[in-house]
């Protein structure tokens, strides 16, 4: 057993809740409908509707930076936003690309008798497509995407955490959370919960670790692996 997988199985062996993020270790939600087309596609939709775009939305490659730019700018049009954004992304996951390992982590978790919730700042609509198109249902507990109509929600901030953790009735001891970007180290942390990193990109790795999570890994199938083993 390598050092991580020795340090992975030793971190998950407490656990009995896996909070999942979405895009990164389970799929690459934007893979084959790219982000800055569905960011175009969310400004098109404002213009449609007779209203401008707010300053620096014409630069943002990222939907969902967009859209907290648009709920900071144009309050009033967060709500309309969001679920234009949510339809796209449930667009987006129909092609989007399942992350070697990912599915493995979900079954994994299943027959060590651990509990999945997916935490994500992706729409909780699109999540559940996508759950039901790959038939993974059965393996996870609880959906939290953000709150529809209120970006505040989405990571950094731990509301989408501490409301799984609630849910799952399991205290932060019991928990793991598993995340690709330094918001979600951060928001694990403001939870009380470890967070594994998964780098899917080179150079995530440091800012990973400099986020503060207890792992970093380069494989979600090492995860799943690490879960059966800290079994026994
Ligand atoms: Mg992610």
């Amino acid at each position: 057993m390598t050092a991580t997988a020795q340090q992975l199985a030793d971190v998950l062996r407490p656990v009995k809740h896996v909070l999942l993020d979405f895009d990164g270790p389970v799929c690459s939600v934007f893979a084959g409908l790219p982000a800055p087309e569905v960011a175009r596609r969310l400004r098109e939709g404002l213009l449609a509707a007779g209203e401008q775009a707010p300053a620096g939305a014409e630069e943002e490659s990222d939907p969902l930076a967009l859209l907290r730019l648009v709920a900071d700018a144009r309050p009033d049009l967060t709500e309309s936003t969001d679920a234009a954004l949510a339809a796209l992304e449930t667009e987006a996951v129909r092609v989007g690309r399942p992350t070697p390992g990912g599915e493995s982590v979900l079954r994994a978790a299943a027959r060590s008798g651990r509990l999945v919730s997916v935490v994500s700042n992706n729409a909780g609509v699109a999540i559940e497509a996508y759950l039901t198109e790959h038939g993974l249902n059965d393996y996870v507990a609880g959906v939290f995407g953000r709150a529809p109509g209120d970006p505040s929600s989405m990571k950094p901030n731990p509301r989408l955490l501490l409301e799984a953790m609630e849910v799952a009735g399991a205290g932060p001891g019991h928990c793991i959370f598993i995340g690709d970007a330094a918001r979600d180290v951060e928001a694990g942390g403001a939870a009380n919960i470890p967070t594994i990193g998964y780098a899917n990109k080179p150079g995530k790795d440091a800012k990973l670790a400099a986020a503060g999570a207890v792992v970093v890994v380069d494989s979600m199938q090492l995860i799943a692996d690490a879960m059966v083993w800290a079994m026994s």
